[in-house]
């Protein structure tokens, strides 16, 4: 007998395609391996699942491998992280309006996927943030990330990485295998 899985965990990555505005940790892990090998590694086994892509759009025109690798698999569902990786807060609502819109447009045309929430990014939130997605057409989405909180809450379970750490990629690695574990 096949084992049923009864729970069906959110799973999110974030800073997809992101190509600039990185952080300390993210260039140091990017001496051993670039953005799109970190994100194939993070990835692998999950091209079945239907997991959240946030994207960073500003990335989209010079990563097209990227973005052809990820439209190999058609249940990944692709969202906004942003135009670039910055403190949505710290930006005035028209030019937060301004940048969101024009993010949602340009992943919805790349993948050819309605592009419907806004993850805000360091899930750094606001009046202004709320403001911004909005206009721009976008729902706010804030989600708690306690690694493994969905083992233990029986409600909405959810989990998400950036895919550029040893330390997220085999976390991702160990829910994967449990999702697949038989008995
Ligand atoms: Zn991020």
């Amino acid at each position: 007998m096949e084992y049923q899985l009864i729970i069906h965990p959110r799973i999110r990555i974030d800073d997809v395609l992101q190509s600039t505005r990185f952080s300390s940790s993210q260039l140091e892990a990017f001496k051993t391996m670039s953005p799109f090998e970190w994100f194939k590694l993070g990835s692998e086994g999950w091209q079945d699942y239907p997991i959240i892509l946030a994207v960073i759009a500003d990335g989209i025109d010079s990563n097209p491998e990227w973005v052809k690798y990820i439209k190999n698999f058609p249940k990944w569902r692709v969202e906004c992280h942003g135009w670039d990786h910055r403190d949505y807060r710290k930006t005035s609502i028209e030019e937060g309006v301004e940048l969101l819109k024009r993010a949602k447009d340009k992943i919805e045309h790349a993948f050819d996927q309605e592009v419907k929430e806004f993850y805000p990014p360091w899930m750094r939130h606001s009046e202004v943030t709320k403001k911004q997605s909005e206009l721009a057409g976008l729902k706010e989405v804030i989600e708690d990330n306690i690694p493994n909180r969905w083992l233990l809450d029986t409600n909405t379970p959810h989990f998400y990485f950036h895919y550029w750490s040893k330390l997220h990629i085999d976390q991702m690695e160990n829910i994967c295998h449990l999702l697949q574990e038989k008995p």
